[in-house]
């Protein structure tokens, strides 16, 4: 089976959207996508944050296993053309944009010669974040910085509100024009998006598709959709969970799980 068979699960060669929104059935997406958000010294009250060390175990890890790192634009990309990715491939990304995205994660990223994306919140850039726990974000010469390192930068909305909620004009100009300020600021092009707490339907997919980007990143939850890349939360504590997370059947399980809990929920914790 072709690199790309593997990757999209689909066991041909003809692996190309019918559709622009995505695929149907079970032509889904197999490479891991990684998703941190802080990373800290010591155990951190802030929510999804984990100990740097931790993380970088995970690298190390990562690199003993020879995987070598893609953006959500690559994976894209190759789902589009058909063009294949290395077997071992995983994508590291940051949402929120946290200043210690910069001071901690790039060097550490560097060291092992990895790549990552940064799902930034355009009109918050340099602020503090006020869509949780209040902690620092990178302002616009660390998010300079970030991209001449060679890493890559998307949008994660103007102001990380819950996209559903919203009338439709403010959700267009929350994709849209989040995507203009990050390209008139970066002076790049910003080409994938982050759907903040990660939720969306069918029109926030769609709005993301109309805004020109090339693809979204969403939770764990399958969706077959370009527009809902699966990206999971990394364990903060386990090595062990960890590498379960690497498996491409990850969210497949997950899904399992939940819907286990739900019907069970005698039976598991
Ligand atoms: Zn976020």
């Amino acid at each position: 089976m072709s690199p790309i068979a593997w990757f999209v699960g689909g066991g041909d060669d003809s692996a190309r959207p019918s559709h622009p929104l995505g695929w149907p059935g079970r032509r889904r997406l197999r490479v891991p996508i990684l998703m941190y958000h802080r990373l800290t010294r010591y155990p951190d009250s802030h929510p999804c944050s984990m100990v740097i060390g931790q993380f970088r175990s995970q690298l190390k890890i990562l690199r003993a296993l020879g995987y070598r790192t893609v953006s959500p634009r690559e994976i894209a990309r190759a789902l589009r053309s058909g063009s294949p990715l290395p077997v071992r491939a995983v994508s590291i990304t940051f949402d929120d944009g946290y200043v210690d995205t910069f001071t901690v994660a790039l060097p550490i990223l560097k060291e092992f010669g990895f790549t990552a994306a940064c799902y930034v919140v355009a009109d918050r850039v340099g602020q503090l974040s006020d869509w949780t726990e209040p902690a620092s974000l990178m302002g616009w010469p660390e998010i300079r910085e970030w991209l001449a390192a060679g890493m890559e930068v998307g949008s994660h909305s103007r102001t990380h509100r819950d996209l559903t909620v919203l009338p439709t004009v403010e959700l267009q100009d929350e994709v849209a024009g989040s995507r203009k300020r990050l390209e008139d600021r970066l002076g790049s092009t910003v080409s994938t998006f982050a759907y903040p707490f990660t939720v969306h339907g069918p029109r926030e997919r769609e709005a993301v598709e109309v805004a020109g980007y090339e693809a979204a990143c969403a939770g764990v939850k399958l969706h077959d959709s370009i527009f809902a890349l699966a990206r999971v939360e990394v364990a903060a504590n386990s090595l062990g969970w960890f590498l379960a997370q690497l498996l491409p059947v990850y969210p497949e399980l997950h899904h399992l799980y939940v819907l286990a809990r739900r019907r069970a929920p005698w039976l598991l914790p």
